[in-house]
């Protein structure tokens, strides 16, 4: 402690000087204005006004006695009464013999005679004033944690924003640790060894701060919080500190980690700074090797926007914010590209958002398994759809819903499936069931299970995102698929690199091995799709054709389609 102080000599310190006498006034400014900031007022109201106004900024108050409006001794009586007003130590201007007593009496630091003597003998009570009460302060609220000797949270917070205040808000760096499954630490080991663990880190915090500057605290139990003067150099020094600390606690089986908040003069308070570094610590939960991440504001944004997505999705499906949308799918062996069928994709029209597209919520509601709630949404949908265009139209146009490895592992799938389609009316072969290649390689015994069930009750499967899931060609002749679906990437260049288009056929002849059409999509022009043609491939899905559509536009294809068809039959 005595050390931060003596660091915090460098720093400049604020002085009000209060009297009516403008050249005393000037006289002290001179004398102080070296090392201190100095404010100045003519009388006990605006003084007042200025100090509530600074009061954390504030470090010393010079005060003349005898001033008009309101005089020293009222405005003295008035600080020392108020409890946030009364760290601020005064130091009385005064010329008449027994005025000190009364003005020490009533709580005055210090006093200085008028004439104002030698210069260095002002700047020293100035000084020790300054110094005596800001030890007070530490001293009176130091109640350190017994177990770590560290601050207790509430000083710690309190301490650091007024540093914040007296060093003007310069840039600092907020570092949380926490201990991974403390708890289990305690009841295998015991609390005395616990807490032997959470001394040392407490020594290795303090060697810390000593270095470096700052003031550190036990915040929770396991929970540690340091204050740190800005550095941009702390980034590459935290892993040695970690492996310092890992080192002392020499336990394997103890982990900790780290969450830093750096700034980046972003002029955030104290608080913000902490729940920053919080956040940081919070998403390294439970690794088994101590760890660190620093707290990124883009990322964070990311984030907060994720959970947003999951937050809203179940009020979402409620207002109907989802829609399907349909793209067509056109087979091209024929002498003119016929409409085949349709894949459903999911479209979400946020109330703030605006339109949210699939690549950003899908993957995260995988994650969590809410996926299951929207696919199953969208296969009623697309069955309901399939429906009403077989009644409207007389054709059976049928549709590929995407089904996602995690609905795989829900045991009641068939189940599920099966009474989608009856209560809508449909036999099983009219919804068509996609699939990506990768679920297949994540658990092949279970899927090519699950595959089968399906398929022996009529489902038919196509393998979406062929050729970017890696299986190997000896498990791709067991796998029970009826079609395949090119990765899109394949397509992007066919037409410009040779060995993009060898790589299309030799995956169109690996279809032609398992005796199963060829779907290409993402096909966006006509080189493209003659290309296609040419090398075999059936059934083309993608831009050049159509964009996935609402279900209104999509009724307008399928007239056409029925007016061509009357047209090329007679
Ligand atoms: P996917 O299953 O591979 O779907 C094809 C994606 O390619 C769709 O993107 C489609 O709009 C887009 N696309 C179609 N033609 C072209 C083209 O010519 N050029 C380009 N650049 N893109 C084209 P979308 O609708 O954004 O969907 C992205 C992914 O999100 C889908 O990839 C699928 O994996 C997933 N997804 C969409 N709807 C659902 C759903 O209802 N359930 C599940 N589980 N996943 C879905
Ligand atoms: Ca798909
Ligand atoms: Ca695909």
């Amino acid at each position: 402690m005595k050390e931060l102080l003596e660091r915090k000599k460098g720093l400049r310190r604020n002085v009000l000087i209060v009297d009516d006498d403008y050249i005393a006034r000037e006289i002290l400014g001179k004398i102080l204005d070296n090392q201190y900031e100095i404010s100045y007022a003519e009388n006990g109201v605006i003084a007042l006004n200025i100090i509530k106004r600074e009061k954390l900024k504030l470090s010393l108050v010079i005060l003349d006695l005898h001033m008009p409006q309101m005089d020293g001794y009222s405005l003295l009586k008035l600080l020392r009464s108020d409890n946030e007003l009364r760290r601020i130590p005064v130091i009385v201007l005064t010329s008449e013999k027994g005025a000190e007593v009364e003005s020490l009496k009533l709580g005055a630091a210090d006093f200085i005679t008028k004439p104002f003597d030698m210069p260095e003998v002002i700047c020293a009570r100035v000084g020790h004033s300054i110094e005596l009460a800001e030890d007070s302060v530490i001293i009176h609220e130091t109640e350190r944690d017994e177990l770590t000797g560290l601050f207790h949270k509430e000083f710690f917070f309190q301490y650091g924003k007024r540093l914040d205040e007296l060093n003007n808000h310069m840039p600092m760096d907020a570092v949380m640790v926490d201990i991974n499954r403390f708890h289990v630490v305690n009841e295998l080991y015991g609390r005395r060894y616990g807490d032997q663990v959470l001394k040392t880190i407490g020594e290795s915090l303090h060697e810390l701060v000593s270095k470096n500057g700052g003031i550190a605290c036990r915040r929770d139990n396991d929970q540690f919080c340091v204050y740190l003067p800005h550095s941009d150099e702390f980034k590459d020094k935290l892993p040695q500190y970690i492996a310092v600390m890992d080192k002392r606690i020499n336990d394997s089986s103890i982990s900790l980690r780290f969450g830093v908040y750096s700034d980046d003069g972003g002029e955030k308070c104290m608080e913000q700074r902490f729940d920053y570094a919080r956040l940081a610590c919070q998403k390294l939960r439970n690794s088994y090797v101590s760890c660190f991440d620093f707290y990124n504001d883009e990322q964070h944004s990311k984030e907060l926007y994720a959970e947003r997505l999951i937050n809203d999705m179940d009020k979402a499906l409620a207002e109907k914010q989802f829609r399907v949308y349909y793209q067509p799918k056109y087979s091209i062996s024929g002498s003119r590209p016929q409409l085949s069928s349709a894949e459903a994709l999911i479209r979400w029209f946020h109330p703030e958002f605006g339109m949210v597209s699939p690549g950003q919520f899908i993957s995260l509601f995988e994650e969590n398994g809410l996926i299951q709630k929207l696919d199953q949404f969208v296969w009623n949908e697309a069955a309901a759809q399939i429906k009403l265009w077989k009644d409207k139209y007389g054709i059976g146009i049928p549709v590929s819903v995407n089904v996602s490895r995690v609905d795989i592992f829900n045991a009641h799938l068939v189940g599920i499936l099966e009474s989608i389609t009856r209560q809508n009316g449909l036999k099983n072969p009219d919804l068509l069931l996609e699939i990506t290649e990768s679920a297949y390689t994540d658990d092949s015994d279970q899927i090519i299970e699950t595959v089968n069930t399906l398929r022996n009750i009529g489902f038919r499967i196509e393998m979406d995102d062929f050729g970017s899931g890696y299986s190997s060609l000896n498990m791709l002749t067991a796998l029970p698929i009826d079609a395949l679906k090119l990765d899109m990437k394949f397509i992007r260049y066919i037409c410009e690199k040779p060995k993009s288009a060898r790589l299309v056929g030799i995956m169109i002849d690996i279809a032609r091995l398992l005796e199963v059409p060829v779907i290409a999509e993402g096909v966006e022009t006509k080189e493209q799709m003659e290309l296609l043609k040419k090398l075999g491939c059936d059934i083309i899905q993608g831009y050049y054709f159509s964009k996935p559509l609402p279900p209104e536009e999509f009724g307008a294809l399928i007239e056409k389609e029925l007016k061509e068809a009357e047209y090329a039959y007679n």
